[in-house]
């Protein structure tokens, strides 16, 4: 490609929309551009990066067995109703107004059921993964952050059909092994984290992260063992309290006027925060239960609904409070309770003496608590949300809290959308069976996103090899130099009749300076620069766009210099 053939020229200004780095450097080395909030056109020079990712993912699943789809985005409302995800997706998923009974697919485990119910008859079919790459919708609330959330987005969405547990497994397996070597492959510092798979229904889910400050996920860290984890699930080790001062300790009533946070209550007392138990009351399936937590631990709601088995609760009201408690929110602790309830208390407390919590009677405290002493404890769980520093829970490194892009998904899903639908097979021994499936997505704008967010100077882009719209830029300086334009289109011809990509500055008004900051901008891997001076020694010079290296090479050494280049990569 010529620039001065239809090339999309740079945009030197930032864009005011562009809230991270990834965006604004695909707005100004032209890569895309936004046609309303969360949609983007992909022009060319993107596209090229866009389908470089894409082949990558293909080749990947190809190579693990998938078979490739294309399913189409519309899709009939019924089967959505059918796995009760109108609902789920809420205002997340597309209806078509002048065509009520079509939704636009935000996903498409329904249509692989709905296929895999027509095609697949027996075991002896099984297993299959099915996969595409295609355009998906989905009503985000906030576009902001570029191409990484979009409305509409291009995912590969895979699916495997198993008829066993155990074969979902190997499916399973081979997608994680593919996830491994396509982002290995695209130049992604990535990690993976284990995390509830909730409203999937399924049994185990694991996300594929990049670390980023244009990410929307918190993940804890540790850069000693590899642990990492959202911050929704990840675990610390237990940093058990206890301020006992004897063995048998009986609850003491003190007169704490006005006290009403955990903070208060300890400069009052002049005790540590972690001395105090904090009080929660929660309504769980109509019933009140009191969480305790350590000092100033909050309760980490997701933790809360995996301890309970159940998301349905929610915080007990002030009059609830004082119905249950007899008291108001500063005031309640774990005995005198006016509703017998289950007690659920956080790991920390397991065990502790000498504690200090609410009387459950306005303006007064207990003292000398001792958990699964004088205060009885149902369930100990692990309740609260890590907080950075803490140790980590294989190796006790301190955790680190960093923000994280979500680059892919893999799911074990079981026979949700497989019962749902009806895709059923027939087993060795006859018995007619719920398909086994799993599925795996992978956000291919997430992918060029992301490698742009770790890789990037203040100058522009850092393309490698794999996803770089070309591999050589050729910048011919001084277009003006019969010298300089003779050999440039010879290089660029070269380049061509050997297969390699390549792209060629040969804007005739246009400085060197400005060539080579668009070509620093647009950040393909090798730059050649055609200048006079050095052409007319038989030289050009190589540049390296990653590392600043200039080589000044006979020209025609170029091309096998090219070819042989792996400092790119
Ligand atoms: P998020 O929590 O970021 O909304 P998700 O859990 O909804 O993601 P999945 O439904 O698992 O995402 O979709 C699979 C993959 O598709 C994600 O891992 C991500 O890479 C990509 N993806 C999801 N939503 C978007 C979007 N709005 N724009 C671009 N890519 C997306
Ligand atoms: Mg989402």
């Amino acid at each position: 490609m010529r620039f001065t053939e239809s090339f999309i020229p740079t945009q030197r200004e930032i864009p005011v929309e562009a809230e991270n780095i990834s965006h604004q450097l695909m707005l100004r080395a032209g890569m895309v551009q936004q046609i309303a909030a969360g949609v983007y056109a992909w022009l060319p020079l993107g596209y090229r990066a866009h389908r470089n990712a894409q082949q990558i993912i293909r080749e990947e699943m190809n190579d693990v067995g998938a078979q490739e789809f294309h399913l189409p985005a519309l899709s009939p409302a019924e089967i959505w109703e059918a796995t009760g995800r109108v609902a789920a997706f809420g205002d997340t998923l597309f209806h078509i107004k002048n065509r009520p009974g079509l939704v636009l697919a935000p996903t498409h485990e329904e249509v692989i059921a709905f296929i895999a119910r027509a095609h697949v008859r027996s075991y002896k079919e099984l297993p299959q993964t099915w996969y595409q790459i295609q355009t998906k919708f989905r009503n985000e609330p906030r576009p902001k952050s570029g191409v990484l959330r979009g409305r509409q987005f291009t995912m590969k969405d895979a699916y495997s059909l198993d008829a066993s547990p155990e074969g979902l497994d190997a499916s399973y397996a081979k997608q994680e092994q593919a996830y491994r070597n396509i982002y290995t492959r695209c130049g992604l510092n990535f990690f993976i984290v284990g995390a509830a798979s909730g409203a999937m229904g399924g049994s185990k889910s694991q996300e594929f992260m990049v670390e980023s400050v244009a990410g929307e996920d918190n993940v804890a860290v540790c850069d000693n063992c590899g642990y990492a984890a959202n911050v929704e699930a990840a675990q610390s080790q237990t940093q058990r309290v206890n301020f006992a001062t004897s063995a048998n300790e009986s609850p003491e009533e003190i007169f704490t006027p006005n006290i009403k946070t955990i903070d208060q209550l300890a400069q009052y007392l002049k005790v540590p925060a972690e001395q105090c138990a904090k009080s929660r009351v929660y309504v769980v399936e109509g019933a009140p239960v009191l969480v305790l937590m350590c000092g100033n631990d909050e309760v980490n709601e997701m933790k809360l609904q995996s301890a309970l088995g159940t998301g349905t609760f929610r915080a007990a009201t002030d009059e609830e409070l004082a119905k249950f408690t007899g008291a108001d929110a500063g005031s309640i602790g774990p005995l005198h309770l006016k509703t017998t309830m289950r007690v659920i208390a956080d790991r920390r407390l397991e065990g502790a003496g000498g504690m200090i919590s609410g009387a459950n009677k306005n303006d007064f405290h207990l003292m000398r608590l001792v958990f699964g002493g004088n205060v009885k404890v149902d369930a100990y769980a692990d309740l609260r949300s890590v907080a950075a520093g803490e140790p980590c829970v294989n190796c006790g490194s301190p955790l680190r809290i960093a923000r994280a892009i979500e680059i892919g998904h893999i799911f074990k899903l079981g026979t949700k959308y497989s019962d749902a639908l009806g895709a059923r097979f027939l087993d060795a021994d006859g018995a007619e069976k719920p398909i086994i499936m799993g599925s795996y997505g992978i956000g291919v704008e997430r992918i060029l996103a992301s490698y742009i967010e770790q890789n990037n100077d203040e100058k522009g882009i850092i393309w490698n090899r794999a996803l770089a719209p070309f591999l050589v830029e050729i910048l011919a300086l001084n277009m003006s130099s019969e010298l300089v334009r003779t050999t440039a289109m010879k290089l660029y011809d070269d380049f061509h009749a050997n297969d390699i990509e390549v792209l060629l500055d040969d804007r005739p008004d246009v400085s060197a300076g400005v060539k080579f900051n668009d070509a620093d901008l647009l950040g393909m891997p090798l730059q050649i620069i055609c200048g006079e001076k050095n052409l007319k020694n038989g030289n050009v010079e190589l540049k390296i766009r990653r590392t600043g290296e200039r080589i000044v090479l006979p020209i025609d050494n170029v091309l096998t210099h090219v070819q042989k280049s792996t400092t790119a990569a």
